[in-house]
């Protein structure tokens, strides 16, 4: 049954006393003395300045010294921030002015270092305020009217993940440790401010808002956003939030639909333990399809299809809850923990909501990007690895791919193959968001206790199996050595499959083709139907135009998938007809995952396709999230 009830829970974090791996880790993307010290809580006392484009205020940090001896304390910042002044107090009364500096990190970073009088012992506590001004950092976006969907007010968002949040805040910018925040932001008269919190309130004199996450997250969960917003009440706990232009379509689309997803998500892996699931709909620029931000996941405006099709994105980020936000990865290295699980979470949700066949579908798709990364990188490349060597000096966020999702999926699916029967699994992975809830975790202690959960498999050795090892899975690059039967879907991609293949033969017959009325198919067979007619192409002279005419309503469509891959097909065939079609997807949005394969298969075709990708990039980049402009600028160098 779907109607389970969420379950009134409290966390309680004070009972976790076992010892894991990841608390030993090293991060090598982390300046921090988050070793030494511990952060028990912070508070954002901000003001958004759009005009200027700062936030400023004071961050207070309450810490505990978990090791002698220690007369300093680092936080990760960024040049883009700035300092002014910091006190520190043993009893929140008396504050004292300490002196600081600022040490070269990264390019991705530097150090603030605190300077104290006499060291700090183990169990001391100790509080920091720190005043300082953020500006345009790569965690922070701001953007002008123009790059919003109404186009009248500036907006601005924070953007965590990975290794961003260090340009917002000073913080211990590590997965691996976790505290409670709260905030206090001030924004000018007729804007709202929203943030990752369990709590929301608005002060009325002030356009004053005040926010808590009473649950301890990791600082990449950290999240901010402000704007015109509005939003509406779809669910027992969840609202939408949008610009008011967007509001009645993001009530439409997702109107009712969010609560049935977390009931089946909590059915499978636990209580929903976050209070409130709301969703953002973000501007067009916004560089992700969605961001799992706790209590409130930020998506692109792309999912309004207008027929639900892309509720999957919806889907994945209510999978975070658990598989990422609840029990995460230490390091980024091991991004497969938290991508991979909640790659399968989400499919097995699916399964749940729309059966077998069609999740088999959309899995295809899913393993279609892998081949089509694998294919672009080489089998060999380090970053075909489940688990990553992020080399000091190296933003994770440039190790970010297909692998972690995709690959991670297979392996994840691979250990529920292992189990045998699915609801053995389901109880396992149950039982492991339970006992990692709150706390960061390596791929060590994730597998070692599902040995431990299912000792007849470690007796039977099943990590060691030559090829299958669970060492070979994390470390050998490449292709994943298991991949999940997808046969199920093949009622589906069976006619697709088809159906494409009528459309290269050189001597088709068009008039039949068609007549085959593929309208009643399901978003993500005619995406895969298309999959296969990129595979295939460039197609004989003439079929495109005709395809076109024949799809004409698949290439008018608002949705962005069928969208992604018309402009892809347009470009492999050097279709110019089709160039304003690129043209005016690469500007209606900036999404990650469609703006770079658009580029890289214009940069791989003619002169002229890579003429159109410098002429769309100059009218562009401007709107463009800073990580993904950097990446096209990349591809077209
Ligand atoms: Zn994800």
């Amino acid at each position: 049954s779907l109607s389970q009830r969420p379950r009134i829970f409290v966390s309680s974090t004070m009972d976790k006393t076992f010892t894991l791996y990841s608390d030993k880790a090293e991060d090598v993307a982390t300046s921090s003395s988050f070793r030494q010290f511990k952060i028990d809580h912070f508070h954002l006392d901000l003001k958004v300045d759009f005009e200027q484009k700062t936030i400023s205020g004071t961050e207070t940090i309450q810490l505990q010294c978990i090791q002698d001896g220690q007369s300093e304390l680092q936080l990760d910042i960024h040049p883009t921030l700035s300092v002014h002044e910091i006190t520190f107090s043993h009893n929140a009364r008396d504050w004292t002015t300490t002196e600081f500096l600022i040490r070269d990190f990264t390019n991705y970073g530097t150090t603030l270092v605190v300077k104290f009088p006499k060291p700090f012992n183990s169990d001391d506590k100790l509080q920091l305020a720190i005043k300082y001004t953020a500006t345009d950092g790569p965690g922070v976006c701001w953007l002008e009217p123009e790059q919003t969907a109404g186009k009248l007010k500036p907006y601005v968002f924070t953007q965590g993940q990975a290794v961003l949040n260090r340009s917002f805040f000073p913080c211990f910018d590590t997965p691996g440790v976790k505290s409670t925040y709260s905030a206090t932001v001030q924004v000018p008269d007729g804007f709202t401010a929203v943030m990752s919190a369990s709590k929301w309130e608005q002060m009325e004199a002030d356009s004053t808002f005040l926010f808590t996450m009473e649950h301890p997250i990791p600082a990449y969960l950290v999240a901010l956003a402000v704007g015109d917003l509005r939003s509406a009440e779809v669910g027992p706990r969840t609202r939408v939030w949008t610009e008011p232009c967007l509001l009645q379509a993001a009530k439409q689309e997702y109107g009712n639909v969010i609560e049935e997803f977390l009931s089946v998500g909590e059915k499978l892996f636990g209580p929903y333990v976050w209070g409130r699931y709301d969703v953002l709909f973000m501007p067009p620029s916004f560089p992700f399809g969605g961001m799992e931000n706790p209590c409130l996941t930020f998506v692109t405006p792309c999912l309004l299809a207008g027929d639900r099709s892309l509720a999957d994105v919806i889907v994945h980020e209510i999978c975070h809850s658990w598989f990422g936000n609840l029990v995460t990865n230490a390091t980024w290295g091991d991004f497969w923990l938290n991508e991979g699980f909640t790659m399968y979470a989400q499919r097995r949700v699916c399964r749940e909501l729309y059966g077998e066949a069609y999740t088999c579908l959309e899995a295809a798709t899913g393993k279609a990007l892998l081949r089509q990364h694998m294919d672009n990188t080489g089998e060999d490349h380090p970053l075909n690895k489940l688990r990553v060597k992020i080399e000091p000096g190296v933003d994770p966020d440039d190790t970010y791919n297909d692998t972690p999702y995709e690959k991670g999926f297979c392996f994840v699916s691979y250990l529920a193959h292992l189990a045998g029967d699915q609801s053995r699994f389901d109880a396992f992975l149950k039982d492991y968001v339970d006992k990692f809830k709150f706390r960061s975790v390596l791929a060590e202690d994730a597998l070692e206790f599902y040995l431990e959960y299912f000792p007849d498999l470690k007796e039977k050795n099943v990590h060691k199996i030559d090829g299958l090892d669970f060492d070979s899975w994390l470390n050998v690059p490449g292709w994943p050595p298991y991949v999940p039967d997808l046969s199920a879907g093949q009622e589906l991609m069976k006619p697709a499959e088809l159906l494409a293949e009528m459309w290269v033969n050189h001597n088709p017959d068009l008039e039949s083709i068609c007549k085959t009325d593929i309208k009643p198919w399901k978003t993500y067979q005619t995406v895969y139907f298309l999959d296969k007619i990129l595979e295939k192409s460039p197609l004989p002279d003439g079929h495109i135009k005709k395809l076109e005419e024949c799809y004409s309503y698949i290439i008018e469509s608002n949705n962005a998938e069928l969208k992604l891959r018309w402009a892809q097909i347009v470009a492999k065939n050097q279709h110019k007809p089709g160039f304003q079609h690129i043209r005016n997807f690469l500007t209606s949005q900036g999404k990650q995952k469609y703006t770079l394969p658009v580029y890289r298969a214009l940069w791989n075709g003619s002169e002229e396709t890579k003429t159109l990708a410098m002429e769309v990039f100059s009218a562009t980049s401007k709107q463009l999230h800073f990580n993904v402009r950097n990446y096209v600028k990349k591809i077209i160098a």
